[in-house]
């Protein structure tokens, strides 16, 4: 199976602290590097976790907070100064496409590369990329400004050949470019041998489900992640706050858990902590009873999907 991974940059919200940075993560598809959010500070945490930034094809902008963007001009910028030549997709709620050309037409900068703007509506759920092995949808979540999720999905893989059905037959190299496409082989007889026979089914495509700043959607996110791989959903506090949850349009480690039960996902990751929390042992501890394959997405770690 090749590779799939998300490497955590940035866990807390609002603010960036010492020891904690605003959301940033990276998504690695078997060497295709794509970013998730862009908090202040996302640059360093690349450089730090000794990714070549300027091969991240794609940047995807949960909401215009800017705990969750304002690492993005910076970046920007250290790509145009590094040469940078290959284009680069963001999708974003269309407002960022506004605030980079007014940052760019001030500083008198004209890009290294092009860079294609996709923005989101409200409310929305598409395919908003897709290349050859990533297809990526959007989803509704509910925070106090228009919000997004993200599902990250493997494409579906071409089934095996069967090494003794190509020896058996004979099958030239052309056909068994078509019989992968779901074709069957036609003997010189007349015999029609079926595409089941001649393939074994590919692992089922992987998928990472991104929930962040968001009031706890057990009844929604169902429809969007269901039986993902591995879902990031934000906690930004613990049970003690979870009026000021509801108030500020976030989660508690609770809800969080128990929206990874109802979306019958593998494992859950949690982050999005508030500065006020400076142990994050009590997430796990809050969590883990509602569902119990839960960890904390702490910058550094790489999580492995599927
Ligand atoms: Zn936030
Ligand atoms: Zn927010």
């Amino acid at each position: 199976m090749v590779p799939f991974s998300v490497t955590i940059l940035g866990s807390n919200s609002a603010i960036p602290t010492l020891h904690r940075k605003p959301t940033s993560q990276l998504l690695n598809l078997n060497e295709r590097l794509y970013l998730i959010d862009c908090g202040e500070g996302t640059q360093v945490e690349l450089r730090r976790n000794h990714v070549k930034f300027l091969r991240i094809k794609a940047i995807f902008i949960s909401h215009m907070h800017g705990d969750h963007y304002f690492g993005l001009i910076g970046l920007l910028n250290s790509m145009h100064l590094l040469g940078r030549t290959k284009p680069l997709v963001i999708v974003a709620p269309e407002e960022l496409k506004r605030i980079i050309h007014i940052q760019l037409l001030a500083a008198n900068t004209r890009l290294s590369f092009e860079w294609e703007f996709r923005p989101l509506t409200p409310n929305s759920h598409t395919v908003v990329f897709e290349d050859s092995a990533l297809r990526v949808q959007n989803f509704p979540v509910k925070h106090r400004i228009p919000c997004h999720g993200y599902l990250f999905k493997e494409q579906e893989r071409e089934p095996h050949m069967k090494k003794e059905m190509i020896a058996k037959y004979s099958i030239p190299a052309v056909d068994i470019v078509k019989i992968k496409k779901g074709g069957g082989f036609a003997l010189n007889d007349g015999t029609y041998i079926p595409h089941e026979k001649l393939t074994t089914p590919n692992d089922p495509p992987r998928s990472y489900a991104f929930c962040t700043d968001t009031l706890p959607l057990p009844e929604e996110l169902p429809k969007y992640t269901k039986g993902a791989n591995l879902m990031y959903h934000e906690a930004t506090f613990l049970n003690d706050q979870e009026d000021r949850a509801k108030k500020t349009y976030h989660s508690t480690a609770v809800q969080a858990a128990k929206v990874a039960k109802a979306c019958a996902v593998d494992q859950l990751i949690l982050g999005h902590f508030s500065t006020r929390y400076t142990t994050l042992d009590t997430f796990l501890t809050e969590a883990k009873p509602h569902f119990e394959n839960t960890d904390l997405a702490l910058e550094g770690r790489t999580f492995e999907i599927g």
